[in-house]
C-alpha cells in the first residue's frame, strides 16, 4: 500500500527539524524509518511533512562528558552495539542494543527513534530507565532534559510535544555497579515478550544496593522496589538472589497492563530478574 501524500523535508540541524514540525499541521520525525515508514504504509499514522533528520550531523554519534556518555539520537543500533566508550562504561547499552531484530533493523534503526517509538517490548528503554538516563530534547521553547524514568508515558507515548526533536540521551557510567539484560522472545519473534535488567553494586561479598527494571509488564518499563529492597545487603550467592527475584509478583501487581499472558509474563519476568541478578553479581 502507498502511503497518503506527505511533504518530505530534509533537514540540516535540529533547529530546521523544530521550525518544520512547528510549521506542519502532523509533521512527523523520521530517523531511520524502520517503524514509521510501515505504519505510513499500512495507514495505521498519517503526516503531512515528514522531517528527516539523516543529514543532522550533530546528533550523530557517541561522546564522552566525564561522569556520563553522550549518545546522539541519530545513532544507529549497530553502531551502540559496536562503540568503544559504550563497551567500556554502558556495556548494558550495547548488550540491548545488540538484541534489537536483526542486523539490518540495527543498522538502520536509530536510538531516538526506539526511545520515541517507545515500545512496551522495546530493548532500549528498559536499558536507559535502569541506568538513569536523561533523554534531552529540543523544542520550540529550547531545550530541556527528562528523566529516562518520566520519558515513557504510555505504550507508544513520550512526554515529548509534537514539535519536539529528541537530540541524544545522557547515560551516566556508574562506576562500581555491573548490569545485566535479560530478555525471553518466543521462537521466530524479535520482540521480547518480556525483559529484565539488573544492575548489582557489591560490596564486601554483599549487595550494598540493587536496580531492577521490567520490560513488557506495563505499558512503560516497571521499576521493581520490592526485588530491591528484597535484594539490599543480600550476601552474592545465586540461591539468595533468586530467592529475591521473587519479589517480583509484587511489582508486577503495578504494572496495570491487562493482557491475556499476563500471567506467563510474570513468571518470566520472575526467572528473567533472578538470572539478570546472579549474571550481574558474578554469583
Ligand atoms: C522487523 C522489526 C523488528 C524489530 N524488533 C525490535 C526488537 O526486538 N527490539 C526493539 O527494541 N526494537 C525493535 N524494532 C524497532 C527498532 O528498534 C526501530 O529501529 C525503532 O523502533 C525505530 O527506530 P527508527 O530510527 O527506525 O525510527 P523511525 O521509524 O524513523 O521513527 C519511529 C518513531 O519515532 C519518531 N522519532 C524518530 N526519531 C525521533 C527523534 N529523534 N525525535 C523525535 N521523534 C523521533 C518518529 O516520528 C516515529 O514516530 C524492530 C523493528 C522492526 C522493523
Amino acid at each position: 500500500m502507498f502511503p497518503p501524500r506527505f511533504e518530505y523535508v530534509r533537514v540540516r540541524s535540529v533547529a530546521e527539524a523544530v521550525e518544520a514540525l512547528t510549521a506542519s499541521l502532523e509533521g512527523r520525525v523520521l530517523a531511520g524509518g524502520q517503524s514509521l515508514l510501515p505504519l505510513l504504509r499500512s495507514h495505521r499514522v498519517f503526516a503531512d511533512v515528514l522531517v528527516d533528520l539523516g543529514g543532522v550531523a550533530e546528533l550523530r554519534g557517541v561522546r564522552d562528558e566525564g561522569d556520563a556518555l553522550w549518545v546522539g539520537a541519530l545513532t544507529t543500533h549497530h553502531e551502540v552495539a559496536c562503540d568503544p566508550l559504550v563497551r567500556v562504561h554502558c556495556p548494558l547499552l550495547a548488550r540491548a542494543a545488540e538484541a534489537v531484530a536483526d542486523p539490518a533493523v540495527r543498522r538502520r534503526g536509530t536510538v531516538g527513534g526506539a526511545l520515541s517509538y517507545a515500545a512496551p517490548a522495546g530493548d532500549l528503554p528498559v536499558a536507559v530507565v535502569a541506568l538513569g538516563a536523561e533523554c534531552r530534547v529540543t523544542g520550540p521553547d529550547g531545550e530541556r532534559g527528562v528523566p529516562a524514568s518520566q520519558f515513557f508515558v504510555g505504550e507508544g507515548a513520550t512526554a515529548m510535544g509534537p514539535n519536539e526533536v529528541l537530540t541524544g540521551v545522557r547515560v551516566p557510567k556508574w562506576p562500581g555497579w555491573s548490569f545485566h539484560y535479560e530478555r525471553f522472545s518466543p521462537a521466530g519473534r524479535s520482540w521480547a515478550l518480556t525483559a529484565a535488567v539488573a544492575g548489582v553494586r557489591p560490596e564486601d561479598g554483599r549487595l550494598a544496593a540493587a536496580r531492577v527494571v521490567l520490560g513488557n509488564l506495563a505499558p512503560t518499563p516497571l521499576r521493581a522496589p520490592s526485588v530491591e529492597a528484597a535484594c539490599a545487603g543480600l550476601p552474592v550467592r545465586a540461591s539468595l538472589m533468586r530467592t529475591a527475584a521473587r519479589a517480583v509478583e509484587a511489582d508486577a501487581a503495578q504494572g496495570g497492563r491487562t493482557v491475556d499472558d499476563a500471567e506467563h509474563r510474570r513468571g518470566l519476568a520472575r526467572i528473567l530478574a533472578g538470572r539478570a541478578l546472579i549474571a550481574a553479581a558474578g554469583a
